[in-house]
Protein backbone atom coordinates (compact mmCIF):
# COMPACT_ATOMS: atom_id res chain seq x y z
CA UNK A 1 0.00 0.00 0.00
CA UNK A 2 2.66 2.38 0.64
CA UNK A 3 4.46 1.54 -2.87
CA UNK A 4 1.39 2.45 -3.89
CA UNK A 5 0.66 5.51 -2.46
CA UNK A 6 4.44 7.25 -2.70
CA UNK A 7 2.83 7.35 -7.09
CA UNK A 8 0.48 9.45 -6.09
CA UNK A 9 1.03 13.40 -5.99
CA UNK A 10 -1.49 15.52 -3.66
CA UNK A 11 -1.87 18.74 -5.66
CA UNK A 12 -4.87 20.01 -2.86
CA UNK A 13 -6.69 18.61 0.23
CA UNK A 14 -8.61 16.40 -2.30
CA UNK A 15 -7.00 16.23 -5.81
CA UNK A 16 -3.71 14.44 -6.66
CA UNK A 17 -1.78 13.41 -9.73
CA UNK A 18 -0.73 9.81 -10.61
CA UNK A 19 1.92 10.13 -13.11
CA UNK A 20 1.50 7.67 -16.16
CA UNK A 21 5.17 7.48 -17.49
CA UNK A 22 7.30 9.65 -20.07
CA UNK A 23 5.24 11.72 -22.48
CA UNK A 24 1.72 11.11 -20.97
CA UNK A 25 0.14 13.71 -19.02
CA UNK A 26 -0.43 12.30 -15.16
CA UNK A 27 -3.61 10.23 -14.41
CA UNK A 28 -5.91 12.88 -12.54
CA UNK A 29 -6.92 11.87 -8.89
CA UNK A 30 -9.91 13.11 -6.83
CA UNK A 31 -9.45 12.12 -2.86
CA UNK A 32 -8.50 12.78 0.55
CA UNK A 33 -5.49 11.17 2.02
CA UNK A 34 -7.73 8.64 3.50
CA UNK A 35 -9.12 7.82 0.23
CA UNK A 36 -5.87 8.13 -1.75
CA UNK A 37 -4.97 5.28 0.61
CA UNK A 38 -7.73 2.97 0.01
CA UNK A 39 -6.28 2.86 -3.87
CA UNK A 40 -4.23 -0.57 -3.86
CA UNK A 41 -1.51 -1.51 -6.43
CA UNK A 42 -3.61 -3.65 -9.13
CA UNK A 43 -6.02 -0.33 -9.20
CA UNK A 44 -3.00 1.91 -9.47
CA UNK A 45 -1.51 -0.35 -12.45
CA UNK A 46 -4.97 -0.49 -14.36
CA UNK A 47 -5.08 3.66 -13.89
CA UNK A 48 -1.41 3.36 -15.69
CA UNK A 49 -2.63 0.84 -18.55
CA UNK A 50 -5.55 2.80 -18.93
CA UNK A 51 -3.68 6.06 -19.39
CA UNK A 52 -0.62 4.54 -21.32
CA UNK A 53 -3.19 3.18 -23.69
CA UNK A 54 -3.38 4.26 -27.39
CA UNK A 55 -5.38 7.38 -28.20
CA UNK A 56 -6.30 7.85 -24.65
CA UNK A 57 -6.03 11.39 -23.62
CA UNK A 58 -7.08 11.70 -20.20
CA UNK A 59 -7.91 9.34 -17.08
CA UNK A 60 -10.10 10.23 -14.18
CA UNK A 61 -9.21 8.12 -11.52
CA UNK A 62 -12.06 8.62 -8.31
CA UNK A 63 -12.43 8.20 -4.92
CA UNK A 64 -14.51 5.02 -5.45
CA UNK A 65 -11.70 3.59 -8.04
CA UNK A 66 -10.64 -0.05 -7.08
CA UNK A 67 -10.24 -3.28 -8.95
CA UNK A 68 -12.00 -3.27 -12.44
CA UNK A 69 -12.20 -5.22 -15.81
CA UNK A 70 -9.16 -3.42 -17.80
CA UNK A 71 -10.22 0.18 -16.39
CA UNK A 72 -10.40 0.92 -12.68
CA UNK A 73 -14.33 0.64 -11.54
CA UNK A 74 -14.45 4.49 -10.60
CA UNK A 75 -12.69 5.58 -13.41
CA UNK A 76 -13.11 7.98 -16.90
CA UNK A 77 -10.93 7.59 -19.23
CA UNK A 78 -11.36 10.17 -22.73
CA UNK A 79 -10.37 9.32 -26.24
CA UNK A 80 -10.96 11.63 -29.32
CA UNK A 81 -9.96 8.49 -31.79
CA UNK A 82 -10.77 4.97 -30.53
CA UNK A 83 -13.34 3.31 -28.71
CA UNK A 84 -12.70 0.57 -25.35
CA UNK A 85 -15.14 -2.08 -24.66
CA UNK A 86 -13.66 -2.51 -21.65
CA UNK A 87 -13.97 0.52 -19.69
CA UNK A 88 -17.89 0.38 -20.34
CA UNK A 89 -17.67 -2.72 -18.74
CA UNK A 90 -19.56 -6.19 -18.97
CA UNK A 91 -22.77 -5.01 -17.54
CA UNK A 92 -23.34 -1.81 -20.66
CA UNK A 93 -24.93 1.08 -19.18
CA UNK A 94 -25.77 0.10 -15.41
CA UNK A 95 -27.19 2.73 -13.91
CA UNK A 96 -29.11 4.90 -11.14
CA UNK A 97 -32.83 5.92 -11.20
CA UNK A 98 -34.60 7.60 -8.87
CA UNK A 99 -38.56 7.67 -8.59
CA UNK A 100 -40.03 10.87 -6.40
CA UNK A 101 -43.53 9.43 -4.95
CA UNK A 102 -46.05 12.18 -3.71
CA UNK A 103 -45.91 10.63 -0.14
CA UNK A 104 -44.73 12.52 3.57
CA UNK A 105 -42.43 9.60 5.01
CA UNK A 106 -45.42 9.00 7.91
CA UNK A 107 -47.27 6.77 5.43
CA UNK A 108 -44.53 4.35 5.68
CA UNK A 109 -43.35 4.49 9.32
CA UNK A 110 -45.27 1.67 10.06
CA UNK A 111 -43.59 -2.00 9.68
CA UNK A 112 -46.51 -3.70 8.41
CA UNK A 113 -46.57 -0.85 5.64
CA UNK A 114 -43.62 -1.17 4.83
CA UNK A 115 -43.19 -4.99 4.36
CA UNK A 116 -46.35 -4.46 2.36
CA UNK A 117 -44.43 -2.54 -0.01
CA UNK A 118 -41.44 -4.94 -0.24
CA UNK A 119 -44.06 -7.82 -0.94
CA UNK A 120 -45.68 -5.66 -3.84
CA UNK A 121 -42.63 -4.62 -5.42
CA UNK A 122 -40.95 -8.49 -5.17
CA UNK A 123 -44.48 -9.57 -7.15
CA UNK A 124 -43.64 -7.12 -10.02
CA UNK A 125 -40.07 -6.97 -10.00
CA UNK A 126 -38.00 -10.31 -9.95
CA UNK A 127 -34.26 -10.10 -8.15
CA UNK A 128 -31.76 -13.21 -9.09
CA UNK A 129 -29.66 -13.89 -12.16
CA UNK A 130 -31.21 -14.88 -15.29
CA UNK A 131 -34.74 -14.03 -13.76
CA UNK A 132 -37.30 -12.11 -15.55
CA UNK A 133 -40.72 -10.46 -15.56
CA UNK A 134 -42.15 -13.91 -16.96
CA UNK A 135 -41.91 -15.53 -13.73
CA UNK A 136 -44.33 -12.67 -11.83
CA UNK A 137 -47.57 -12.09 -11.80
CA UNK A 138 -47.99 -9.03 -12.87
CA UNK A 139 -44.53 -8.52 -14.92
CA UNK A 140 -44.77 -7.17 -17.91
CA UNK A 141 -44.56 -9.27 -21.46
CA UNK A 142 -42.66 -7.33 -24.08
CA UNK A 143 -44.15 -8.56 -27.72
CA UNK A 144 -40.71 -9.65 -29.60
CA UNK A 145 -41.26 -6.95 -32.49
CA UNK A 146 -41.62 -3.93 -29.65
CA UNK A 147 -38.58 -5.56 -28.26
CA UNK A 148 -36.54 -5.44 -31.38
CA UNK A 149 -37.90 -1.61 -32.02
CA UNK A 150 -36.46 -0.90 -28.57
CA UNK A 151 -33.15 -2.36 -29.12
CA UNK A 152 -32.94 -0.22 -31.99
CA UNK A 153 -34.96 3.20 -30.84
CA UNK A 154 -34.70 3.24 -26.98
CA UNK A 155 -37.31 5.08 -25.58
CA UNK A 156 -39.10 6.81 -28.89
CA UNK A 157 -42.58 7.74 -28.75
CA UNK A 158 -43.87 4.39 -30.02
CA UNK A 159 -41.79 2.43 -27.33
CA UNK A 160 -43.18 4.31 -24.72
CA UNK A 161 -46.78 4.47 -25.56
CA UNK A 162 -46.42 0.33 -26.84
CA UNK A 163 -45.08 0.02 -22.92
CA UNK A 164 -47.03 2.20 -21.32
CA UNK A 165 -44.28 4.87 -19.93
CA UNK A 166 -45.27 8.73 -19.19
CA UNK A 167 -43.83 10.21 -22.14
CA UNK A 168 -42.12 13.01 -20.11
CA UNK A 169 -40.21 10.75 -18.33
CA UNK A 170 -38.21 10.12 -21.43
CA UNK A 171 -37.04 14.00 -20.87
CA UNK A 172 -35.70 13.06 -17.41
CA UNK A 173 -33.20 10.41 -19.16
CA UNK A 174 -29.60 11.55 -19.41
CA UNK A 175 -29.90 9.76 -22.60
CA UNK A 176 -33.39 8.10 -23.50
CA UNK A 177 -32.04 6.29 -26.59
CA UNK A 178 -28.81 5.78 -27.95
CA UNK A 179 -28.12 5.69 -31.72
CA UNK A 180 -25.64 3.67 -34.07
CA UNK A 181 -22.31 4.31 -35.50
CA UNK A 182 -24.60 6.21 -38.49
CA UNK A 183 -26.22 8.45 -35.66
CA UNK A 184 -29.97 6.61 -36.67
CA UNK A 185 -31.54 3.57 -35.70
CA UNK A 186 -30.46 1.81 -39.05
CA UNK A 187 -27.74 0.43 -38.30
CA UNK A 188 -28.99 -1.11 -35.15
CA UNK A 189 -31.62 -2.74 -36.60
CA UNK A 190 -29.98 -4.40 -39.00
CA UNK A 191 -27.72 -5.44 -36.25
CA UNK A 192 -30.43 -7.25 -34.12
CA UNK A 193 -31.15 -9.13 -36.95
CA UNK A 194 -27.86 -9.89 -37.35
CA UNK A 195 -27.44 -10.83 -34.12
CA UNK A 196 -30.57 -13.19 -34.08
CA UNK A 197 -28.94 -14.77 -37.02
CA UNK A 198 -25.88 -15.75 -35.24
CA UNK A 199 -27.38 -16.53 -32.10
CA UNK A 200 -25.95 -13.89 -29.86
CA UNK A 201 -29.12 -13.93 -27.50
CA UNK A 202 -29.78 -17.56 -28.35
CA UNK A 203 -33.70 -16.55 -27.76
CA UNK A 204 -34.30 -13.09 -28.21
CA UNK A 205 -37.94 -13.79 -26.85
CA UNK A 206 -37.17 -14.99 -23.47
CA UNK A 207 -34.41 -12.36 -23.35
CA UNK A 208 -36.23 -9.87 -23.65
CA UNK A 209 -38.86 -11.18 -20.96
CA UNK A 210 -36.23 -9.92 -18.54
CA UNK A 211 -37.64 -6.16 -19.26
CA UNK A 212 -38.45 -4.72 -15.81
CA UNK A 213 -35.83 -6.63 -13.26
CA UNK A 214 -33.19 -6.04 -11.31
CA UNK A 215 -30.92 -9.21 -12.45
CA UNK A 216 -28.37 -10.49 -8.83
CA UNK A 217 -25.65 -9.41 -6.82
CA UNK A 218 -24.82 -5.48 -6.65
CA UNK A 219 -28.35 -4.80 -8.10
CA UNK A 220 -31.20 -3.44 -5.66
CA UNK A 221 -34.23 -1.38 -5.19
CA UNK A 222 -33.86 0.71 -1.88
CA UNK A 223 -37.33 3.23 -0.63
CA UNK A 224 -35.87 5.91 0.21
CA UNK A 225 -37.00 8.84 2.42
CA UNK A 226 -35.66 12.43 0.59
CA UNK A 227 -33.99 15.13 2.77
CA UNK A 228 -33.10 18.39 1.38
CA UNK A 229 -30.18 20.18 2.14
CA UNK A 230 -30.65 23.20 4.23
CA UNK A 231 -29.78 25.77 1.71
CA UNK A 232 -30.79 28.29 -0.53
CA UNK A 233 -29.26 26.95 -3.39
CA UNK A 234 -30.03 23.06 -2.80
CA UNK A 235 -33.87 23.71 -2.10
CA UNK A 236 -33.77 25.77 -5.77
CA UNK A 237 -32.01 22.92 -7.59
CA UNK A 238 -34.01 20.30 -5.30
CA UNK A 239 -36.97 21.99 -6.99
CA UNK A 240 -36.24 21.86 -10.57
CA UNK A 241 -35.18 18.16 -9.93
CA UNK A 242 -38.73 17.34 -8.64
CA UNK A 243 -37.67 16.42 -5.41
CA UNK A 244 -39.65 16.70 -2.63
CA UNK A 245 -38.48 17.73 0.85
CA UNK A 246 -39.72 14.71 3.64
CA UNK A 247 -41.32 12.15 0.92
CA UNK A 248 -40.97 8.71 -0.06
CA UNK A 249 -38.80 8.08 -3.20
CA UNK A 250 -37.48 4.99 -4.48
CA UNK A 251 -33.97 4.16 -6.24
CA UNK A 252 -33.11 1.54 -8.26
CA UNK A 253 -29.87 0.21 -9.36
CA UNK A 254 -29.47 -2.25 -12.83
CA UNK A 255 -28.37 -2.77 -16.11
CA UNK A 256 -29.06 -4.18 -19.87
CA UNK A 257 -29.49 -7.46 -17.97
CA UNK A 258 -28.73 -10.98 -20.11
CA UNK A 259 -28.79 -9.22 -23.44
CA UNK A 260 -26.45 -6.63 -22.19
CA UNK A 261 -24.01 -9.17 -21.15
CA UNK A 262 -24.42 -11.32 -24.14
CA UNK A 263 -23.21 -8.00 -26.63
CA UNK A 264 -20.50 -7.37 -24.33
CA UNK A 265 -19.19 -10.88 -24.21
CA UNK A 266 -19.46 -11.02 -28.40
CA UNK A 267 -17.57 -7.93 -28.58
CA UNK A 268 -14.57 -8.89 -26.16
CA UNK A 269 -14.48 -12.15 -27.50
CA UNK A 270 -14.38 -11.26 -31.25
CA UNK A 271 -12.11 -8.26 -30.16
CA UNK A 272 -9.97 -10.40 -28.54
CA UNK A 273 -9.27 -12.65 -31.40
CA UNK A 274 -8.91 -10.09 -33.70
CA UNK A 275 -5.68 -9.04 -31.83
CA UNK A 276 -4.49 -12.22 -31.98
CA UNK A 277 -4.83 -12.92 -35.20
CA UNK A 278 -3.52 -9.42 -35.91
CA UNK A 279 -0.64 -10.06 -33.10
CA UNK A 280 -1.70 -6.70 -31.82
CA UNK A 281 0.18 -5.72 -28.59
CA UNK A 282 -2.13 -5.16 -25.64
CA UNK A 283 -2.52 -2.00 -23.56
CA UNK A 284 -0.40 -3.17 -20.22
CA UNK A 285 -0.45 -6.57 -21.85
CA UNK A 286 -4.51 -6.76 -20.42
CA UNK A 287 -6.24 -8.40 -22.69
CA UNK A 288 -8.97 -6.80 -21.02
CA UNK A 289 -7.96 -3.44 -22.52
CA UNK A 290 -8.48 -4.20 -26.46
CA UNK A 291 -10.23 -1.51 -28.33
CA UNK A 292 -10.96 -0.65 -31.98
CA UNK A 293 -10.13 2.82 -33.95
CA UNK A 294 -13.06 4.85 -35.00
CA UNK A 295 -14.36 4.28 -37.83
CA UNK A 296 -12.99 1.59 -38.66
CA UNK A 297 -15.91 -1.89 -39.14
CA UNK A 298 -14.46 -2.87 -35.44
CA UNK A 299 -15.38 0.50 -33.85
CA UNK A 300 -18.03 0.72 -35.69
CA UNK A 301 -19.94 -2.83 -34.51
CA UNK A 302 -18.90 -2.15 -31.15
CA UNK A 303 -20.74 1.30 -30.94
CA UNK A 304 -23.46 -0.42 -32.46
CA UNK A 305 -24.28 -2.95 -30.13
CA UNK A 306 -23.37 -0.86 -26.73
CA UNK A 307 -25.92 1.03 -28.28
CA UNK A 308 -28.17 -1.94 -28.31
CA UNK A 309 -27.30 -2.84 -24.68
CA UNK A 310 -27.87 0.41 -23.42
CA UNK A 311 -31.28 0.52 -25.61
CA UNK A 312 -31.77 -2.21 -23.43
CA UNK A 313 -30.76 -0.84 -20.48
CA UNK A 314 -32.34 2.27 -20.53
CA UNK A 315 -36.32 0.42 -20.88
CA UNK A 316 -35.78 -1.77 -18.17
CA UNK A 317 -35.44 1.01 -15.83
CA UNK A 318 -38.49 3.20 -17.31
CA UNK A 319 -40.53 -0.28 -16.85
CA UNK A 320 -39.16 -1.01 -13.58
CA UNK A 321 -39.97 2.53 -12.46
CA UNK A 322 -43.35 1.73 -13.73
CA UNK A 323 -43.90 -1.16 -11.56
CA UNK A 324 -42.94 0.26 -8.36
CA UNK A 325 -45.02 3.35 -8.97
CA UNK A 326 -47.81 0.50 -9.26
CA UNK A 327 -46.44 -1.31 -6.19
CA UNK A 328 -46.90 2.01 -4.66
CA UNK A 329 -50.54 2.87 -6.19
CA UNK A 330 -51.34 -1.24 -4.56
CA UNK A 331 -50.66 -0.08 -0.80
CA UNK A 332 -51.56 3.43 -1.23
CA UNK A 333 -54.36 3.63 -3.43
CA UNK A 334 -53.80 7.10 -6.27
CA UNK A 335 -50.50 7.79 -5.18
CA UNK A 336 -48.43 9.51 -7.75
CA UNK A 337 -45.22 9.29 -8.74
CA UNK A 338 -42.90 10.78 -11.14
CA UNK A 339 -39.31 9.88 -12.38
CA UNK A 340 -36.47 12.85 -11.52
CA UNK A 341 -34.05 10.89 -13.19
CA UNK A 342 -32.17 8.29 -15.15
CA UNK A 343 -28.12 8.35 -15.34
CA UNK A 344 -25.81 5.50 -16.22
CA UNK A 345 -22.24 4.57 -14.95
CA UNK A 346 -21.48 2.12 -17.47
CA UNK A 347 -21.31 3.77 -20.86
CA UNK A 348 -18.73 5.39 -23.40
CA UNK A 349 -20.70 8.96 -24.99
CA UNK A 350 -19.25 11.35 -27.55
CA UNK A 351 -18.28 14.78 -25.74
CA UNK A 352 -16.48 17.67 -25.99
CA UNK A 353 -13.43 17.76 -23.86
CA UNK A 354 -11.22 20.70 -23.88
CA UNK A 355 -12.64 21.95 -27.56
CA UNK A 356 -11.95 18.78 -29.12
CA UNK A 357 -14.86 15.47 -29.97
CA UNK A 358 -13.94 12.36 -28.08
CA UNK A 359 -15.39 9.25 -26.63
CA UNK A 360 -15.88 9.65 -22.79
CA UNK A 361 -15.96 6.14 -21.54
CA UNK A 362 -17.15 6.05 -17.84
CA UNK A 363 -16.56 2.83 -16.20
CA UNK A 364 -18.29 3.03 -12.38
CA UNK A 365 -18.44 7.04 -12.82
CA UNK A 366 -21.28 9.58 -13.39
CA UNK A 367 -21.27 12.06 -15.86
CA UNK A 368 -21.26 15.58 -14.42
CA UNK A 369 -22.80 18.59 -16.06
CA UNK A 370 -23.25 21.78 -14.54
CA UNK A 371 -25.22 24.90 -15.04
CA UNK A 372 -24.53 26.50 -18.77
CA UNK A 373 -22.98 23.39 -20.08
CA UNK A 374 -23.88 23.53 -23.70
CA UNK A 375 -25.06 19.73 -23.86
CA UNK A 376 -27.65 20.70 -21.30
CA UNK A 377 -29.61 23.58 -23.84
CA UNK A 378 -33.04 22.98 -24.02
CA UNK A 379 -33.40 20.19 -20.96
CA UNK A 380 -34.88 21.23 -17.92
CA UNK A 381 -31.27 21.32 -16.41
CA UNK A 382 -30.36 24.43 -18.29
CA UNK A 383 -30.09 26.79 -15.48
CA UNK A 384 -28.70 23.77 -12.63
CA UNK A 385 -26.99 21.31 -14.09
CA UNK A 386 -28.52 17.62 -13.94
CA UNK A 387 -29.26 15.17 -11.26
CA UNK A 388 -26.11 13.21 -9.81
CA UNK A 389 -27.46 10.15 -8.05
CA UNK A 390 -25.10 8.46 -5.83
CA UNK A 391 -25.70 5.55 -3.92
CA UNK A 392 -23.85 5.19 -0.70
CA UNK A 393 -24.86 2.21 0.66
CA UNK A 394 -28.47 1.56 2.95
CA UNK A 395 -26.73 2.47 6.30
CA UNK A 396 -24.53 5.50 5.40
CA UNK A 397 -27.56 6.95 2.93
CA UNK A 398 -27.49 7.96 -0.38
CA UNK A 399 -27.24 11.60 -2.04
CA UNK A 400 -28.23 13.58 -4.63
CA UNK A 401 -25.66 15.92 -6.22
CA UNK A 402 -24.83 18.80 -8.82
CA UNK A 403 -22.04 19.24 -11.03
CA UNK A 404 -20.27 23.14 -10.10
CA UNK A 405 -17.88 24.72 -12.35
CA UNK A 406 -15.01 22.58 -11.32
CA UNK A 407 -15.84 19.56 -12.71
CA UNK A 408 -13.92 20.74 -15.70
CA UNK A 409 -11.33 18.69 -13.78
CA UNK A 410 -12.67 15.62 -14.16
CA UNK A 411 -13.86 15.59 -17.35
CA UNK A 412 -17.35 15.97 -16.10
CA UNK A 413 -17.82 13.46 -13.98
CA UNK A 414 -17.92 12.33 -10.30
CA UNK A 415 -17.77 9.31 -8.87
CA UNK A 416 -20.87 6.36 -8.79
CA UNK A 417 -20.92 5.11 -5.52
CA UNK A 418 -18.74 4.63 -2.41
CA UNK A 419 -17.09 2.02 -4.00
CA UNK A 420 -15.59 -1.29 -2.90
CA UNK A 421 -13.17 -1.43 -0.18
CA UNK A 422 -13.22 -5.48 0.26
CA UNK A 423 -13.80 -7.71 -2.55
CA UNK A 424 -16.59 -10.39 -2.41
CA UNK A 425 -14.67 -12.89 -0.94
CA UNK A 426 -12.70 -11.07 1.40
CA UNK A 427 -16.42 -9.86 2.33
CA UNK A 428 -17.56 -12.73 2.84
CA UNK A 429 -14.36 -14.57 4.74
CA UNK A 430 -14.48 -11.27 7.11
CA UNK A 431 -17.85 -9.86 7.81
CA UNK A 432 -20.00 -11.77 10.59
CA UNK A 433 -23.54 -12.35 9.32
CA UNK A 434 -25.11 -11.86 12.54
CA UNK A 435 -23.66 -8.67 13.17
CA UNK A 436 -24.81 -7.53 9.66
CA UNK A 437 -28.65 -8.64 10.04
CA UNK A 438 -28.78 -6.88 13.37
CA UNK A 439 -27.29 -3.78 11.88
CA UNK A 440 -30.05 -3.45 9.78
CA UNK A 441 -32.43 -4.13 12.23
CA UNK A 442 -31.16 -1.37 14.72
CA UNK A 443 -31.12 1.03 11.64
CA UNK A 444 -34.65 -0.18 11.11
CA UNK A 445 -34.02 -0.49 7.59
CA UNK A 446 -36.36 -3.83 6.37
CA UNK A 447 -34.83 -6.19 3.35
CA UNK A 448 -36.53 -9.10 1.37
CA UNK A 449 -33.72 -10.90 2.19
CA UNK A 450 -33.58 -13.56 5.06
CA UNK A 451 -30.20 -13.71 5.54
CA UNK A 452 -28.45 -10.18 3.85
CA UNK A 453 -25.21 -10.71 1.23
CA UNK A 454 -22.12 -10.61 3.23
CA UNK A 455 -20.34 -9.56 -0.04
CA UNK A 456 -22.99 -6.66 0.10
CA UNK A 457 -23.01 -5.58 3.35
CA UNK A 458 -22.30 -2.04 3.77
CA UNK A 459 -18.85 -2.30 5.93
CA UNK A 460 -17.72 -4.06 1.97
CA UNK A 461 -17.77 -0.70 0.64
CA UNK A 462 -15.84 2.76 1.42
CA UNK A 463 -16.26 5.55 3.85
CA UNK A 464 -19.04 7.09 2.31
CA UNK A 465 -18.76 10.84 4.29
CA UNK A 466 -15.31 10.33 2.84
CA UNK A 467 -15.78 10.31 -0.39
CA UNK A 468 -18.55 13.11 -0.64
CA UNK A 469 -16.21 15.36 1.35
CA UNK A 470 -13.40 14.51 -1.52
CA UNK A 471 -15.65 15.26 -4.11
CA UNK A 472 -17.19 18.73 -2.28
CA UNK A 473 -13.35 19.75 -1.82
CA UNK A 474 -12.02 19.00 -5.28
CA UNK A 475 -14.89 21.15 -6.56
CA UNK A 476 -16.72 18.85 -8.69
CA UNK A 477 -20.08 19.12 -7.12
CA UNK A 478 -22.47 20.15 -4.43
CA UNK A 479 -25.27 17.66 -2.28
CA UNK A 480 -29.08 18.70 -3.02
CA UNK A 481 -30.53 15.80 -0.78
CA UNK A 482 -29.40 12.56 0.92
CA UNK A 483 -31.34 9.99 0.82
CA UNK A 484 -31.88 7.76 4.19
CA UNK A 485 -32.89 4.05 3.12
CA UNK A 486 -36.03 2.65 5.10
CA UNK A 487 -35.89 -1.22 2.90
CA UNK A 488 -34.12 -2.54 0.48
CA UNK A 489 -34.77 -5.00 -1.94
CA UNK A 490 -31.12 -7.33 -3.37
CA UNK A 491 -30.81 -10.54 -4.34
P1 LIG B 1 -21.51 -0.93 -8.68
O1 LIG B 1 -21.85 -2.28 -8.20
O2 LIG B 1 -22.37 -0.43 -9.77
O3 LIG B 1 -20.05 -0.78 -8.98
O4 LIG B 1 -21.72 -0.02 -7.40
C1 LIG B 1 -22.62 0.98 -7.19
C2 LIG B 1 -22.47 1.58 -5.82
O5 LIG B 1 -23.69 1.33 -5.14
C3 LIG B 1 -21.43 1.01 -4.86
O6 LIG B 1 -20.19 1.64 -5.01
C4 LIG B 1 -22.02 1.29 -3.48
O7 LIG B 1 -21.55 2.50 -2.94
C5 LIG B 1 -23.49 1.43 -3.74
N1 LIG B 1 -24.33 0.38 -3.13
C6 LIG B 1 -24.17 -0.96 -3.19
N2 LIG B 1 -25.20 -1.58 -2.58
C7 LIG B 1 -26.05 -0.62 -2.15
C8 LIG B 1 -27.32 -0.63 -1.48
O8 LIG B 1 -27.91 -1.65 -1.15
N3 LIG B 1 -27.88 0.58 -1.22
C9 LIG B 1 -27.29 1.76 -1.56
N4 LIG B 1 -27.91 2.89 -1.28
N5 LIG B 1 -26.10 1.80 -2.20
C10 LIG B 1 -25.49 0.63 -2.49
MN1 LIG C 1 -24.51 -3.59 -13.04
MN1 LIG D 1 -23.73 -0.52 -11.33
Amino acid sequence: KNKTMNQIIATGEATAILPAGDHVTPVTVIGTEAIRNTFDEVCIRQAINSRRAPGVSHVVLNPDGHLGYGAPIGCVMVSPSHIYPGPVGVDIKCSMSLLQLDLPADAIEDRRVRRELIMAVCNRIPTGAGRGARSVKHGRRVDTDVGRTLLAEGASADVCQALGIPPEWAARCEDSHHVGHDGTSVALAQRVEFHEEIGTFRDLRSKLQQIGSYGGGNHFGECEVVQIENNARARSVADTFGLRDGCVAFLSHCGSRGIGHNLAMHQFKTLQSKFAKWDIPLPGNDRELVYAPLGSDEGNAYIDDMSLGANFATLNHLVINLQVLEAFQQVFPGVKGDLVYFISHNIAREEVVENRKAWVHRKGATRAFPAGHHALKGTPYENTGHPILLPGNPQAGSAVMVADAGAALSCFSVNHGAGRVLGRKAAIRALDQQSIDKSFDDHDILTNCRQYPKDEAPAAYKDFEEVLRSVKLAGLASEVARLKARFVIKD
